[in-house]
């Protein structure tokens, strides 16, 4: 009985996820920071909710509205401010929808949309605005992206998406990725995620088995910002999934106020390096609206590339990254 009682048991991390803070007061309060919320608040939390696991708060400075990983969640009302050039769908997505759930943009991949919501509310994030009610066709939808991959032999890898695809329980996630791994011409398997780096606790032994246990090359691209995000925890769960045989990728965004910084970036790879992760990719920002305030200038992110360059060895000086709407690839820009 007590044995039946145990198996049932839901695992830790979706624990720690249910106790996420979604009040703003309540996160001042618990960093002791005296700071009034502005009147428009609601509006603003009305339009995307804050939302930030303990754990990832605990990683942030008592006493500093300008912690860099509080600024990354914090609401504030100049998300409310229209920007021209920036637009509610930055990297074109609906356009390269092929069905509900399922997005064929780039030559060789394709990205299912598997969860409508994330761990973490991330206030400079690309599809704060995306439709997931329109793009949640279920497990019964999934069968029909399936019956598309199966039929186009150029798609080689299938990339797990979201939203966040690791909220979903990993005998789902199982399941869909022996079908995948069923279907002969798709070699790599990869999950776009920040939540390990939210809650560590995720990197479970089930999830391993299923990522690890299919023919597909296993390959986990993670979303970490700031050396502060990573911490003992963190590093030990990344090392055990390294471990088990997933190549694990970093791609940061660059943001102003977060990691606009030589020293921070730097700090960054090699905290990552430390703990098992290529810092391959870093991001300028998606042009979103209401993320304006994050961006940083092209020419200060060149020039703190070339500051990063002429320090770090190449293989922890990440790819500066523009993705823009309507083109076939991401480009890589020169500095
Ligand atoms: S975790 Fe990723 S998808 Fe989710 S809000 Fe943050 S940036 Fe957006």
């Amino acid at each position: 009985m007590i044995l039946e009682k145990q198996k049932t048991r839901s695992p830790r991390w979706q624990k720690i996820l249910s106790q996420a803070i979604t009040n703003p007061q309540e996160l001042l309060n618990l960093l002791e920071i005296e700071h009034f919320l502005p009147d428009d608040i609601k509006t603003v939390m009305a339009k995307f909710p804050l939302k930030v696991p303990r754990g990832f708060v605990a990683k942030m400075q008592a006493g500093d509205l300008h912690d860099p990983l509080l600024r990354q969640v914090l609401p504030i009302s100049e998300e409310l401010h229209w920007q021209e050039g920036y637009s509610f769908d930055a990297v074109g997505d609906q356009a390269a929808k092929k069905m509900p759930g399922l997005i064929h943009k780039y030559q060789g991949r394709v990205l299912f949309i598997l969860a409508g919501s994330c761990a973490i509310n991330c206030r400079f994030c690309f599809r704060r605005e995306f439709p997931y009610a329109d793009n949640n066709p279920g497990q019964k939808g999934w069968q029909k992206a399936l019956d598309y991959i199966r039929a186009d032999p150029s798609i080689e890898e299938v990339i797990f998406s979201g939203g966040e695809p690791l909220l979903l329980p990993d005998k789902i996630l199982a399941s869909l990725a022996h079908k995948i791994a069923a279907i002969s011409h798709v070699k790599i398997l990869r999950i776009h995620t920040r939540l390990p780096i939210v809650i560590p606790e995720r990197i479970t032994k089930d999830f391993l088995t299923w990522f690890t246990g299919t023919r597909l090359k296993s390959v986990m691209s993670l979303h970490c910002n700031h050396p502060n995000e990573i911490d003992a925890t963190l590093a030990k769960a990344l090392l055990r999934a390294q471990k088990a045989g997933v190549t694990l990728l970093n791609q940061a965004v660059l943001l102003k106020g977060v990691n606009d910084a030589p020293e921070i970036l730097m700090a960054l790879s090699k905290k990552l390096f430390a703990a098992g992760v290529l810092p391959y990719y870093l991001n300028l920002l998606d042009k979103v609206q209401g993320a304006a305030h994050f961006e940083v200038p092209l020419t200060r992110a060149k020039q703190l590339m070339r500051e990063i360059s002429a320090q770090l060895p190449g293989y922890l000086v990440p790819k500066l990254i523009q993705e823009e709407a309507g083109k076939s690839a991401k480009s890589v820009v020169a500095f």
